[in-house]
């Protein structure tokens, strides 16, 4: 069953929410060529525990850091390491929070310099396929759309669909109903609602889609080697449309400006 929050719980994840995305830019800041993926896992520990709240990845069925940090061919739930990031990689971090009782969920990808222009396509293209998932979550809409919309752009483009990981609804848990496959059938599945919320999170392969676990029995790299993309965010559906509970100051400014909106800060 896909739990809907109240306007109360929606107040607390929109608080956790804007945690994470801070936690989040403030490590895509601190990402640059030398500093290990073990450094960023710890800054991110202590922002959060300093905020007050739990790193929520921290123990969740084992997982023994605070960030999931998968670097070029990992797809995700790679383990922060003494690995230097450097020029030419690409570094994707998944993290979430945990304040006042509910979870915020929040990922990106960042590349270090200049990076092989394919590549640079496959993060602009899977970012992409989150916003255009995100709009899909409407009242009314069917969670079927949200995997439509993001199949839609990664096969105009040719690359590899991750299905064994996917989206998920969120709240009181990091994992609840409903699971959100990175591809799907519109008008499928069960009708979205108002105060339904999901963390939605493409994960794209430049080349085949196939995977394989590492034997830290966790972090999970593409069959072929070569690089995968993933980009996520926490997001309610009100009746007035999405609203993006991770959005850093920075992505609402620009949201905005795309929109046409004037945004007061
Ligand atoms: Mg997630």
């Amino acid at each position: 069953m896909i739990i809907a929050k109240s306007k109360s719980d929606l107040e607390k994840m929109r608080r956790v929410g804007e945690l994470i995305a801070g936690v989040r830019e403030a490590l895509r800041g601190m990402v640059e060529p030398g500093i290990t993926t073990l450094d960023l896992n710890n800054a991110a520990e202590k922002m959060i525990r300093d905020a007050g709240a739990y790193p929520t990845f921290l123990g969740y069925q084992g997982f023994p850091f605070s960030i999931c940090a998968s670097v070029n061919e990992a797809i995700v739930h790679g383990f922060p390491t003494d690995y230097e990031l450097k020029e030419g990689d690409i570094f994707s971090m998944d993290m979430g929070a945990t304040l006042d009782g509910f979870v915020g969920d929040t990922a990106t990808t960042v590349p270090l310099g200049n990076i092989d222009p394919e590549v640079a396509e496959l993060l602009k293209v899977t970012e992409k396929s989150l916003y255009f998932a995100i709009e899909q979550c409407v009242p009314g809409g069917n969670v079927g759309d949200i995997g439509w919309a993001v199949q839609t752009l990664a096969e105009e483009h040719g690359y590899g669909i991750v299905q064994g990981y996917t989206g998920h609804g969120i709240g009181r848990n990091m994992h609840e109903a409903p699971q959100i496959p990175n591809y799907g059938r519109r008008g499928t599945r069960e009708k979205i609602r108002a105060g339904f919320v999901f963390a939605i999170e493409p994960m794209l392969n430049l080349g085949s889609p196939d995977t394989k676990t590492l034997a830290d029995g966790w972090t999970v790299v593409t069959a072929d080697g070569k690089p995968s993309a993933h980009f996520e965010h926490t997001v309610a559906v009100t009746e007035e449309g999405p609203e993006i509970l991770t959005l850093s100051a920075e992505q609402k400014l620009k949201r905005g400006a795309e929109k046409g909106e004037t945004v007061s800060a």
